[in-house]
């Protein structure tokens, strides 16, 4: 969140709801979890079981659940809602999928075929194993000269460390495999211990329960570090292997990280080569290009109250109004 939304957060009150409960909700998660896992410990915070359930709930009580079939098609209506998690992580299965099916909701699962079955890991998950492990060594002065010797950047503080590591481009992910093998880490041992990813059979089960499942690009990419070809091939593929390997019927992709940055070019593209795609992004309460892109808010931070983020997002989106930034424009 923002400078801005923040403020909007702190003045937000959950009673200020009902001014705007005649809108959708289109919040999304990428685990739920009742303790930390080091590949995404250091990366960003989530919610318990408890604070999930609670915001399912809340929910479920005041909107009704809508599909991605009616959002496509123009038919969802308004006080409508539909949850997403992006990264198809081993929670989704585990966690997300019985408290859902017992509530009797669904929800759309938006995947990185390249990690389904913990064949391999999403470098910025590698990132934060390999930041967990420096901590747990205390930054020694060792283990950051082996970081140095093969990522050469600067820092004053590990935190300030950290924070880089972090940024660290597309381009240079072999260099976190690197680190890992010279730290000592088995990535290979640690996807097998941990399966931090869901797997085919488990993706079958979700789909043959009603879930849905997107693409969200083959390896998970900045989009914008890529070339046009390579951002388009990277998210149809992606979308084409859950038809391949589970013949739906349906399109439905999320952009990973960000979708600030794509271009005009590309959103039209995808969309007349495939005239059922329903794509979404994560620009909040904007209103985009095409009406097939339904842009989503997070619901992600377990310090905050969805009721009020809820509220926030919306004066989030008058101010947006007012300041000219409320319709999205892509070059
Ligand atoms: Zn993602």
């Amino acid at each position: 969140m923002g400078i801005v939304k923040n403020s909007l957060y702190r003045v937000a009150s959950g009673a200020w709801l009902r001014f705007f409960k005649n809108e959708p909700v289109f919040g999304y998660y990428h685990l739920v979890r009742n303790n930390k896992v080091p590949h995404i410990e250091h990366l960003y915070a989530y919610k318990n079981v408890a604070q999930f359930v609670a915001d399912v709930d809340f929910l479920k009580a005041n909107y009704r659940a809508t599909t991605p079939a009616e959002l496509r098609d123009g038919r969802a209506g308004k006080n409508v809602f539909l949850l997403s998690f992006d990264d198809g992580l081993e929670e989704i299965y585990s966690v997300v999928f019985p408290i859902l099916k017992a509530k009797n909701l669904r929800a759309v699962f938006f995947i990185n075929p390249n990690f389904v079955d913990n064949a391999e890991s999403l470098y910025k998950h590698d990132i934060s194993v390999i930041i967990g492990h420096l901590k747990a060594q205390g930054f020694n002065a060792a283990n950051m000269a082996i970081v140095k010797e093969i990522l050469p950047i600067t820092f004053q503080s590990n935190e300030e460390f950290a924070a880089k590591f972090k940024q660290l481009k597309f381009a240079d992910r072999d260099k976190v495999k690197e680190i890992a093998v010279a730290l000592g880490i088995d990535m290979r041992s640690y996807l097998k211990q941990h399966t931090p990813y869901i797997s085919k059979a488990q993706i079958k089960e979700m789909l043959d329960a009603g879930f849905w499942f997107g693409g969200h690009t083959m390896s998970h990419p900045p989009l914008g570090q890529l070339s046009h070809a390579a951002q388009k091939a990277e998210i149809q593929q992606s979308v084409q292997w859950l038809k391949d390997h589970f013949h739906i019927d349906y399109s439905l992709f999320a952009f990973p990280f960000t979708d600030k940055n794509i271009s005009r070019r590309l959103i039209d593209e995808l969309l007349a080569e495939d005239d059922r795609l329903l794509i979404f992004g994560n620009s909040g309460l904007r209103q985009d290009v095409h009406p097939r892109i339904i842009q989503r808010f997070s619901l992600e931070n377990p310090t905050r109250e969805t009721p009020k983020v809820i509220v926030a997002e919306h004066l989030y989106k008058i101010f947006n109004k007012l300041i000219g930034k409320y319709h999205i424009r892509r070059k």
